[in-house]
């Protein structure tokens, strides 16, 4: 049984406490425990609105109006964890495993860069076929066909030695969601694997220079509002680049077959939380929350994400990278471009890094 944000399904009238809050979050980017607690255990739908207010006016301080795209390129299914929740994991038997090769891979960037997507997320499982070196050479040659695109990748756990030659080699951004804060719904979830490595991780690869992006999903089985409390904590004193928030979707061939998904409004809450307390943060509204409701991104720039990855991987490839089923697979620029200028947001084909990151202009 999902245990979070238990009164999010109620319509209540806006309460005035919660509001007070989060006038004081936006104000300080900073509650106190029992003072963030009080937001999960009662919000219901009726503070919405005030959150998605302050928390669109925090997006405006640093991103304006832009929502910066990602093509996203997912090179391997193939992944040696046993993670219950994902679909990949080594324990799905079900699913055909397959690799792109490096003419595929740099067709899939070719065609993010032919319209006019100038940063590329390379994300797989934890595969031992790629090397360091066979990363260097993906990354050399995405960098050959334009040398000023963002490559980021997302491959999992590796040595710090890995991650030092993978910046040498021109890597600028690193995504590896800590998926859940709280030591014991992490163990419970990732066999074999440690919160202390992937923290390990974490603060090698922000030490090293990397724009870093940690995250978490929303609704696990047995997840709490403390372990919720955990996240946001983790992501306030970690302060990563960006921050990967996306509802837990049950797959039905994991060990986790059988539970409850988590939901859209939890996830547009934790959003809007994580925006208040990073006010630089880059945010993206998530395929899983797109799985989850057609509108969910639209919702999610409302909630201050203002990041999108559309998904390059080649047709024939990205249903087989079924982290969870149904997901979105579809994308059409025009069509991207025209529901954000609708909701009054502008796509930003920029590199669209962290702030922090941006070279001056003198
Ligand atoms: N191997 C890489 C990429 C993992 S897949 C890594 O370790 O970082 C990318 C993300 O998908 C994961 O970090 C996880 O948060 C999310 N994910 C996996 N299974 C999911 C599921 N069933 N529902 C929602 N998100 C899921």
């Amino acid at each position: 049984m999902c245990t979070i944000l238990p009164n999010l399904n109620k319509k209540n009238k806006p309460n005035p406490l919660i509001e007070a809050l989060i006038k004081k979050l936006y104000i300080q980017s900073n509650l106190e425990d029992n003072e963030m607690l009080y937001i999960l255990d009662n919000i219901t739908q009726g503070d919405l609105d005030i959150m998605s207010h302050y928390a669109t006016l925090m997006r405006f301080k640093y991103y304006d109006k832009s929502i910066y795209l990602r093509g996203l390129v997912e090179f391997s299914n193939y992944c040696k964890q046993g993670c219950l929740y994902c679909g990949i994991s080594r324990h799905n038997a079900n699913i055909d495993r397959y690799r792109l090769r490096m003419d595929e891979i740099l067709k899939s960037v070719k065609r993010g860069l032919a319209l006019g997507i100038q940063t590329f997320v390379l994300q797989s499982g934890e595969d031992p076929y790629y090397t360091d070196d066979k990363l260097v050479e993906i990354v050399k040659n995405i960098k050959s066909l334009n040398p000023q695109c963002a490559v980021t990748l997302s491959v999992g756990e590796l040595s710090n030695e890995s991650y030092h030659k993978l910046y040498e080699a021109g890597v600028e951004r690193y995504l590896l969601r800590h998926e859940a804060a709280s030591p014991s719904l992490y163990q419970s979830l990732h066999q074999g694997m440690t919160l202390v490595n992937r923290m390990r991780c974490l603060e090698e690869v922000k030490a090293i220079g990397y724009q870093v992006g940690a995250g978490f999903m929303v609704g696990l089985p047995h997840q709490t509002n403390d372990d919720l409390l955990k996240d946001l904590k983790f992501v306030k004193n970690f302060s990563p680049h960006m921050c990967g928030i996306g509802p837990f979707i049950c797959h039905p061939n994991t060990p986790l077959k059988g539970n409850k998904s988590g939901t859209a409004l939890q996830t547009l809450v934790m959003l809007g939380l994580t925006r208040l307390l990073l006010p630089k943060v880059l945010l993206p509204a998530t395929t899983a929350l797109e799985t989850l409701d057609p509108l969910g991104k639209e919702r999610a720039f409302k909630f201050g994400a203002n990041v999108l990855m559309p998904n390059l991987t080649p047709v024939i490839y990205k249903n087989k990278y079924e982290l969870y089923q149904n997901k979105v697979l579809k994308y059409n620029l025009e069509e991207i471009q025209n529901n954000i200028n609708k909701i009054g947001y502008i796509v930003d084909m920029s590199r669209g890094d962290h702030i922090d990151f941006r070279k001056e202009i003198l």
